[in-house]
């Protein structure tokens, strides 16, 4: 650590207290890498503040010193965007110790929870109270709640609950000048001007930080009904979900499409993991129905695949009969990145397209892959429900490997176009971050783009907050 960097750290530990800010390296390295291993970065020091208001004081001193600010949730993200440059200058702000239920409201249907919380912590905090938090992600067991927000996080449960910003009724939040924003409030109503929570949701800590938040709970589910359902096409599986919302209206709560390949990954890599179904099909969907009501969704989820078997719309289908069948079938689906790890390398895109339009899509872009990218195998799932996939390419030959990587902005660029072409998104639920930047500024709108910089002007003229991530 250099002189100015050792002065730094010591005025930070006035601050918050020298058992609340890291400087040695050891301690200090796990911090500095990124779920996908993408990113190695560097900081002076990482501060693992206590509550919101030693937030403020450090928020504040950076902004005085223009120090860069780097928050940090459970470090899942995709993108890169909780990783701190390679400058060695930034502080890493951690919110792990910021992880207090501050109260769950069961009449209000309502959890402040601090930024630091762990996803499941959350929905543990609503069910003990009879209610229902939908927020869920393959990462949820170290997840946070405050990095959820600021990736305006997706998951399981869009179809019926929307993103996460959905969930949100208040924020609390230090401003990049040190002020607090007290904006915890539980209402269901309440227009009086901008609405600023909604612009720190998904802002990957470029505007702020949040501290806690307070987000909407439903009642608890009392009934459920899974399927795993095989299929010809991708049309099948579009047509199959516009039957299940007829026929379970607001009761579908997920709805996953598979690929063939995901289940003989999983199945290959991941113990324990086995065919749901027996036989080889070509597609599936990981459909479930939820309802806080004693309804029999089994025998309604049933039905519709009858109906949907006599249209011809499915070729096999299993409805889990037990929790323990339940559970497997998601853990098959929960473990698809874990497997595509282990086959080796992998690119990936995580894009949307509106859902009327994504068996288009599959059928353009599978076959952009399979004449263009020899060593690769598509592994192409996702939240069909959403119109979201995950559109990962892997390797098929380890030893391939970096001249497999080396055509990843080809790659990259082919999708991305095509998925422009469809009016979709680049970044359908991962966010922008570090790693997407350039693309947000070849596919985002000049005006929107234009309208995001003086917003990030006007809230944090000195560039503290997360330097170099967004845009
Ligand atoms: C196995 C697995 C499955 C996943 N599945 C999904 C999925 O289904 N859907 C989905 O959307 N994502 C998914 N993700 C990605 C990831 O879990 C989400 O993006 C998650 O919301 C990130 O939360 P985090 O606490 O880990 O944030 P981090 O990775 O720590 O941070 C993410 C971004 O938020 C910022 N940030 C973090 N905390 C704060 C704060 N308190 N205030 C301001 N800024 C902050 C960081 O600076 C960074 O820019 C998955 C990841 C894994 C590993």
């Amino acid at each position: 650590m250099n002189d100015s960097a050792a002065v730094g750290a010591q005025q930070l530990r006035e601050l918050i207290g020298a058992d609340s800010l890291l400087t040695e390296a050891a301690d200090i390295a796990p911090f500095l890498v990124d779920e996908r291993r993408l990113y190695r970065g560097r900081a002076f020091a990482v501060a693992l503040p206590r509550d919101a208001e030693q937030v403020a004081r450090l928020v504040g001193w950076c902004n005085q010193h223009r120090i860069g600010v780097v928050p940090q949730g459970g470090n899942t993200g995709y993108c890169g965007g909780a990783t701190p440059d390679e400058s060695g200058r930034q502080l890493l702000l951690s919110l792990r110790r910021l992880n207090r239920i501050r109260t769950v409201d069961a009449d209000n249907f309502s959890v402040t929870a601090e930024a630091g919380c762990v996803l499941a912590s959350v929905q543990q905090a609503a069910d003990a109270v009879e209610r229902f938090f939908p927020l869920s992600l393959g990462s949820e067991g170290s997840c946070q709640i405050g990095g959820n927000l600021s990736t305006n996080a997706g998951g399981l449960n869009v179809v019926r609950y929307g993103m996460a910003r959905d969930l949100v009724l208040g924020i609390e939040a230090v401003l990049p000048d040190g002020q607090l924003l007290q904006g915890l409030k539980s209402l269901r109503k309440d227009n009086t001007g901008y609405d600023l929570k909604s612009l720190l949701v998904g802002a990957e800590g470029t505007l702020g930080v949040i501290t806690a938040a307070t987000l909407k709970l439903w009642p608890k589910m009392r009934s459920s009904a899974t399927a795993f359902v095989a299929l010809a096409t991708p049309e099948d599986a579009l047509r199959l979900l516009g039957l299940l919302k007829a026929q379970a209206g607001e009761r579908l709560s997920s709805f996953e499409l598979l690929p063939r390949i995901a289940i003989e990954l999983t199945t290959r890599h991941i113990s324990g993991v086995t065919d749901p179904l027996g036989e080889v099909y070509p597609w599936y969907i990981l459909c479930e129905l939820t309802s806080a009501a004693d309804e029999p969704l089994s025998e309604l989820l049933q039905h519709t695949l009858a109906e949907a078997a006599e249209r011809s719309l499915l070729l096999d289908a299993g409805i889990a009969t037990s929790e323990r069948v339940r559970s497997a079938f998601w853990r098959l689906r929960e473990t698809v990145p874990e497997a595509q790890r282990h086959a080796g390398s992998s690119l990936k895109h995580d894009i949307s397209v509106p859902v009327a339009a994504l068996p288009q899509f599959i059928h353009e872009a599978s076959l952009w892959v399979r004449t263009h990218v020899s060593d690769g195998v598509l592994v192409c799932y996702g939240h069909a429900g959403d119109g979201n996939l995950h559109f990962n390419i892997n390797c098929i030959d380890r030893e391939r490997s970096q001249a497999f990587l080396a055509q990843e902005p080809v790659i990259r660029r082919a999708i991305h176009d095509l998925v422009a072409k469809f009016a979709g998104s680049i970044s359908a639920e991962h966010g922008i971050g570090r790693l997407k930047r350039e693309e947000l500024q070849r596919y985002g709108s000049p005006v929107a783009l234009g309208a995001m910089r003086a917003i990030k002007q006007a809230l944090d003229p000195n560039g503290i907050m997360n330097p170099g991530k967004l845009l």
